[in-house]
């Protein structure tokens, strides 16, 4: 299916990047859902791989685990996507869903070692022009932050595979916590989950020095809840980029609202690559 690029509103856009062209790369940083988003929606064998769905999709953990995950998958999807549940009980049901998963991947003794395996089988891949974004942005040290509801260990031990960590890449995930021989017995709170990315605060000892004087934002996402992203925090000017992976005809209007661009069927990156060229040329 063929890709393409939706401005909604032209004269808007071009005095954000004006803005951000004359506040120049230090002004600058970028916050990045993972899932779907830095990573391809679709794969040609059909998998669905994602930093949540990796472990139960790769088999490297037990078949019971691989079951039960397809079940919590089975019985949680339908209300993450549902309109007819109200925000809090629907936040409520996505906690349990989160913690039910957790707590099979402590009963599993995940360690490290099961995350290598799982990324080692190439299954998961960066959306085509991701790879040049992140060396644009580690090139001009300009701050991204992967802002992720999925499984940090999964997309830390990615980034770690394809060498594309650096000093100006931070990742905000959920996390497993491991013991002293490197088995995990307990994850991260709060847990980061689909609904809830608005609330996550964005100041952090680890790169809070790094924006706290950039008030320029780029953002991608590829769920609506996506857009809400880094939104506890004063801004001048943001970009927003959506990426409309499915049912494009149903949900364009109301993407085109909420994104100042959308990027349609899993397009490449090569919209954000000529923007931060512009940016930061
Ligand atoms: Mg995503």
């Amino acid at each position: 299916m063929n890709s393409s690029t939706i401005i909604g509103n032209n004269q808007i856009f071009q005095k954000k990047i004006n803005a951000l062209k004359n506040d120049g790369p230090d002004s600058l940083f970028l916050i990045a859902d993972f899932d779907r988003t830095l990573t391809r929606a679709w794969y040609e064998d059909g998998g669905v791989y994602t930093s949540a769905s990796l472990l139960r999709e790769s088999g490297v953990l037990s078949p019971q685990f691989s079951q039960y995950a397809t079940e919590l998958y089975n019985t949680y999807r339908p209300i993450e996507i549902s309109n007819e549940w109200n925000l809090k009980e629907k936040e409520m049901k996505m906690i349990e869903w989160w913690t039910k998963s957790y707590q099979a991947l402590l009963q599993e003794k995940i360690s490290r070692a099961h995350f290598q395996e799982a990324i080692n089988q190439n299954l998961m891949q960066f959306r085509l022009g991701t790879e040049s974004i992140l060396e644009k942005l580690d090139h001009h040290h300009i701050p991204l932050l992967v802002f992720s509801a999925g499984l940090g260990d999964v997309i830390d031990t990615f980034l770690e595979t394809q060498q594309v960590k650096n000093k100006y890449l931070h990742l905000i995930s959920n996390f497993m916590i491991y013991d002293n021989i490197g088995i995990a017995f307990n994850y991260t709170q709060p847990i980061i989950h689909s609904l809830n990315k608005h609330t996550s605060p964005l100041e952090n000892p680890t790169y809070g020095n790094q924006i706290r004087n950039r008030k320029n934002l780029i953002l991608l996402g590829d769920h609506l809840g996506d857009a809400r992203m880094g939104e506890n925090r004063e801004y001048d000017t943001v970009i927003k980029i959506g990426f409309l992976n499915d049912d494009v005809d149903n949900n364009l209007e109301l993407y085109k609202k909420t994104f100042d661009v959308v990027i349609t069927n899993d397009g490449p990156m090569d919209f954000v690559n000529e923007l931060l060229q512009k940016v930061a040329a």
